[in-house]
């Protein structure tokens, strides 16, 4: 570990060495080999950042929006210039492919150019005469300091899920991105710096529990935006709630896509392949479960075989990989312990991972498919965030549904067929809240809200689209008596 980079916070416009003696090892998950150290900042760090946020507000709600705006317009064609090299860090740290890195790259710009659109999207109602003389108002305002707390799966795309919203509306903001995958922020936030944000306005805390615990309890931080685990997540929403914060707080998933007989099938097998092993399963809106509905099981067992064989197992820096590994050799135990399970439970695994050939440094695990997998097995039950793919069989598309309802997740959901009839249904009917026909991965662009159902999310307005302008402002009435 010798020699490698200790990352730093950003702190009122300044990079500061955390005085934490913890830290976290960030690997190459393709070598398995330590690549930078991340400080576990202490409580006391985040409050300095939240002070130096605090400290920005008063001048930065005051800079009118037009020139709030500014800096993200700098940032974004920084953004764009430095688009491969930020998907480049993101393939080093976390693993995925250069053209998944770059994917996720290309979705942060788009969250950054929507967030320039403050000024018509801060806009307010009114009406004159709500009584006679009497005129009402309604503005929005910001309210101080907001923060995020974010996953390692997407770590240069999730925090510009936020914070871009979050200053234009007049916020400052503190960002503490996952331990296992902080290196995208340091560019990112570097990219910030020469924007020219105004000091303060923009902050960077490394850390784990205890930055996240800080960040609940602060009386100054007035908001927090999560995303990662479902039981973390809960525990962000209660304790941040409990201290008299806004969350808003994206979980896990468990993510069920229907195929009907009906259904146009080499495409949809194209895209459920890609969704279930793309970016090596580790993705919020992976399809876990696929479920085959009446007599389109064979067709649909086969084809997801064949493609998943043919997948490239290998380093994501590499052209030709089209599966990279997973994240640390921890997650890669819990993966197999899974699979071994579902083999315990009677499921029939059609294709072991574990057997497929993979390079032998890194945390790499071939893809693997299940068939027989009933609703009581661990299988079908947790998140398994790895390139494993479930078959659960149905008679029709009710029985299909009502597996999915059973399950306390509800994240993302898609159904592939040609009758509008069974398109009308699912979407009528499904409870996730990013719901897809004929749609491997329900992802929206950055002009719509985004965010699950049940015990995926925790609170109330979603992630980004116009959802965020409401998520970072009060909504303030005026009513005036000339
Ligand atoms: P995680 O819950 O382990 O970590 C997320 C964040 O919480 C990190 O910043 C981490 O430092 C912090 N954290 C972890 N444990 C904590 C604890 N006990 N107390 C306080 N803070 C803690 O999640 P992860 O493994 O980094 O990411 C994968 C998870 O994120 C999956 O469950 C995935 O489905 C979910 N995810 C959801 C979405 C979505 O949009 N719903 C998007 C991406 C990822």
């Amino acid at each position: 570990m010798a020699g490698n980079e200790r990352l730093q916070n950003f702190i009122g416009g300044k990079w500061i060495a955390s005085a934490a003696t913890a830290t976290h090892p960030v690997f190459n998950p393709a070598t398995g080999q330590v690549i930078a150290e991340c400080p576990l900042s202490s409580a006391n760090e985040v409050d300095a950042a939240v002070q130096a946020a605090q400290s920005a507000y008063p001048s930065w709600r005051r800079t009118p929006v037009e020139n709030r705006i500014q800096p993200l317009f700098e940032l974004k064609a920084l953004l764009e210039k430095h688009a491969k090299e930020l998907a480049a860090i993101v393939t080093r740290e976390n693993g995925k492919t250069l053209s998944e890195s770059l994917g996720s790259v290309r979705r942060g710009i788009q969250m950054v150019e929507v967030a320039t659109g403050a000024p018509s999207l801060l806009m307010g109602q009114a009406l004159e005469d709500i009584a006679t003389g009497i005129d009402c108002e309604s503005v929005r305002q910001p309210m101080g300091v907001f923060a995020c707390i974010t996953p390692f799966n997407f770590p240069a795309m999730v925090p510009l899920w936020f914070f871009p919203f979050a200053v234009a509306c007049g916020n400052t903001f503190v960002c503490k991105p996952s331990e296992q995958t902080p290196l995208s922020q340091k560019l990112v936030f570097e990219l910030a710096q020469e924007a020219g944000f105004p000091d303060g306005v923009l902050n960077l805390v490394h850390g784990g529990r205890e930055a996240v615990e800080a960040i609940c309890d602060h009386p100054l931080v007035r908001g927090i935006s999560f995303v990662g685990s479902s039981p973390v997540a809960k525990a962000v929403y209660t304790r941040g709630c409990a201290a008299g914060k806004r969350v808003q707080a994206l979980g896990g998933a468990k993510n069920f896509l229907f195929v009907m007989p009906d259904a146009e099938m080499e495409s949809a097998l194209d895209a459920i392949s890609e969704s279930a092993c793309g970016c090596a399963g580790e993705r919020c809106l992976a399809t876990s479960i696929v479920v085959p509905v009446g007599d389109c099981h064979a067709a649909v067992r086969e084809g997801l075989l064949k493609r998943m064989q043919a997948l490239k197992v290998g380093d994501g820096s590499h052209p030709d990989t089209t599966l990279g590994p997973l994240i640390s050799a921890a997650h890669r135990e819990k993966v197999l312990a899974a699979i071994e399970r579902g083999v315990q439970e009677g499921a029939e695994l059609v294709l072991d991972g574990r057997k497929a050939e993979v390079p032998s440094e890194g945390f790499f695990l071939g893809p693997s498919l299940f068939d027989g997998v009933t609703s009581e097995m661990a299988l079908a039950r947790e998140e398994i965030f790895g390139p494993v793919l479930c078959i659960q069989r149905a008679d029709s598309l009710d029985d299909a549904l009502e597996l999915a309802h059973a399950h306390p997740l509800a994240n993302a959901s898609s159904i592939f067929t040609t009758s509008g009839k069974h398109a009308r249904q699912f979407r009528y009917q499904i409870d996730a809240s990013m719901a897809g026909v004929n749609i491997g991965v329900s992802a929206p662009m950055s002009f719509f809200g985004f965010g699950g159902a049940k015990g995926s999310f925790f609170g109330d307005l979603k992630a980004h689209g116009r959802e965020a302008f409401d998520f970072y402002t009060d909504r303030k009435v005026l009513i005036s008596r000339w």
